[in-house]
Formats: C-alpha cells, sequence, structure tokens
C-alpha cells in the first residue's frame, strides 16, 4: 500500500499538473468578449483581418490607420461582424501625437483598454541599401518610436486593466534579411525595446503582458506585390495569420511564432550555426 501510494500520488501529481498547463493553454474565443482593443495599421492587410476576428468575439474595437476610406469600411464590416462597438481615428504614426492621441481616444470613448495591438508599418524599398539616412529615420519613427510612444500613453490603462500589449514584428527583426535593411533595422529595434521592458514588468510585478510576434511571408496585397516574384516560399493566409496573433495575444504568450516552420525551426539554428542560417535565409529568394 505505501509503495502503491510513492508511485500514485506523484503520477496524480503529473496528471493534474498537464491538465492545468493544457487547459490553460486553450484559447475561446470568449476571452475576447467585451475586450477594449485598439488596432493599428487596420486599414488592410493583417490589421484589417484582426478587426474582423474581433468583431467575430464581440470586442470593443478602435482602428487606426491613414486612409479614412478604407477605415469606414473596416468599421461597418465589424459592426456587421457583431463587434460590441468599432470606431476610428485616422492619422499618421509619424507624429509622435497622433500616436498619443489614439490612446487619449481609447480612454474617451471605450473608457478603459484591455489590449493595446501595434501592428502598422511604414512603406520602405525593396533592395539594396541605398544609404538613405533619412528614409531610415523617418521608418524608425513610424515603425518603432510610434509603439514606444502608444505604449507609454497606454500603460496606466493596460496596468489597470492587466491587460495586454501585442507588437507584431517580422523573421527579418530576429536574423539579418537582405534587401529590407531599414525594415529589419526597426524590427530588431521593437525585439530590444519590449523584451527587456517585458523583463521590468517583472521585476515589478506589472501584470501586462507582452507577446512578440515574429511572423513569416503572408500574403497581404503589400507583401506579395514586394516579393512574390523574388522569393520561393508561398505566403501564408492573413486571416490565419491575425487569429493565430489573438490567440497568442489572448493567452499572453511572450513570443508567437507564424508559420511556425519557417520562423521558429529555422531560429533554432541561430546559436549553432549562424552562417548555414544566413545562407538559408539567402536562399529564399530567387
Ligand atoms: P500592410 O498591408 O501594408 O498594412 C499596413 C498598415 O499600416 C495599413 O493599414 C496602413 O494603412 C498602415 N500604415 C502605413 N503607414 C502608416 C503611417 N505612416 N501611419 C499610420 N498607419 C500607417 O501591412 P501587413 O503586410 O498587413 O503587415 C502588418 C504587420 O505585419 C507589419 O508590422 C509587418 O511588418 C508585419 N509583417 C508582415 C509580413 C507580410 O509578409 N505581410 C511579414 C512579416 C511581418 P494606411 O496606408 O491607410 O495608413
Amino acid at each position: 500500500m505505501g509503495r502503491l501510494q510513492k508511485i500514485l500520488i506523484p503520477f496524480l501529481g503529473l496528471v493534474l499538473a498537464f491538465w492545468f498547463y493544457s487547459a490553460r493553454d486553450t484559447f475561446k474565443p470568449e476571452m475576447l468578449r467585451g475586450k477594449r482593443v485598439i488596432v493599428t495599421g487596420a486599414s488592410t492587410g493583417i490589421g484589417e483581418q484582426i478587426a474582423y476576428h474581433l468583431a467575430r468575439m464581440g470586442s470593443h474595437i478602435l482602428i487606426t490607420a491613414r486612409t479614412e476610406a478604407k477605415l469606414q469600411n473596416v468599421v461597418r464590416r465589424c459592426l456587421e461582424l457583431g463587434a460590441a462597438s468599432a470606431r476610428f481615428v485616422s492619422g499618421t504614426m509619424e507624429d509622435t501625437a497622433f500616436a498619443q492621441h489614439v490612446v487619449r481616444e481609447a480612454q474617451t470613448s471605450l473608457g478603459g483598454l484591455d489590449m493595446l495591438i501595434l501592428n502598422h508599418v511604414g512603406a520602405s524599398y525593396f533592395g539594396f541599401f541605398d544609404g538613405d539616412v533619412e528614409h531610415v529615420r523617418k521608418l524608425l519613427e513610424i515603425n518603432f518610436l510610434s509603439y514606444v510612444a502608444m505604449t507609454t500613453s497606454a500603460l496606466p490603462m493596460l496596468k489597470e486593466s492587466e491587460g495586454s500589449i501585442v507588437v507584431v514584428s517580422s523573421m527579418a527583426g530576429k536574423v539579418g534579411f537582405p534587401f529590407t535593411v531599414p525594415y529589419s533595422a526597426t524590427k530588431f529595434a521593437l525585439d530590444g525595446f519590449f523584451s527587456s521592458l517585458r523583463q521590468e514588468f517583472t521585476i515589478q510585478s506589472i501584470n501586462v503582458s507582452i507577446t512578440l510576434c515574429i511572423l513569416g511571408f503572408i500574403d497581404t496585397e503589400r507583401a506579395v506585390r514586394a516579393a512574390a516574384e523574388v522569393l520561393r516560399e508561398r505566403p501564408a493566409p492573413r486571416d490565419e495569420c491575425a487569429l493565430e496573433i489573438l490567440k497568442g495575444a489572448a493567452l499572453r504568450r511572450r513570443e508567437l511564432y507564424y508559420r511556425y516552420s519557417s520562423t521558429r525551426l529555422p531560429l533554432l539554428l541561430r546559436d549553432c550555426a549562424a552562417e548555414l542560417l544566413d545562407y538559408l535565409v539567402r536562399s529564399r529568394y530567387r
């Protein structure tokens, strides 16, 4: 009997631990029902799809980008799909004051914030680095500094709701990519800032999660136009990508890889065979 107890109790403990962690890992759309969410860069592409998924899940949505006509259409569709509420603010993220204004709008119209999804990206070129320092500065303002500004403004509301920050990044923000040097630099900056901030949140017991999303090639219009002819791989669907981002965010994951096979698996080589990884990245191009 004693020996049975010695085996049975740890075994039951393991079963319970497994059940607890797998239950914790299960995403349910209800997790996002009624949540107050900002989505940037939501007039098109992945951001637009994120807004539609949130709408189906019954969230309150505040979207932003520059093109008002597109934002109006996305808001209309979100309301048709069942959003608890949907509204937009249009403007450019080149301007830090606008980034802060969007967060204030959430405070005024939603009365708080549960999730900040930072997804917008400024236009850049596809080709060898051309030495244009002003372009790098402008892209840093749009792709990086506005993310920092929005996070800083939103933090009091996110602390209160014990909410989440979602940062949409790229494989090009984890490993050097040719032909997108300025873009890649802005994505590496996001990793540095948000991974360090996560550490400080832990030290200060701030219960705000940060999910960094590492994406491969996705079939948005912009990406397909820029890279479909030169990349050997097929792009992954943007609606599925958007849903995976929301699952990762709701489950408060530190990093989300999509698709896993073209992002997480190659990155395993980074520390043990960096040159092989560089070669594999270069061999993606025709
Ligand atoms: P996208 O289709 O080009 O959409 C970009 C969004 O950002 C649009 O809503 C655009 O709207 C907005 N935007 C652009 N410039 C802006 C500015 N100055 N101020 C405010 N908003 C601005 O991009 P996507 O392909 O969906 O990419 C979304 C995210 O995924 C980005 O962070 C990107 O780096 C990342 N990602 C994408 C891929 C891919 O293959 N698609 C791969 C890896 C990572 P307006 O033009 O109306 O302003």
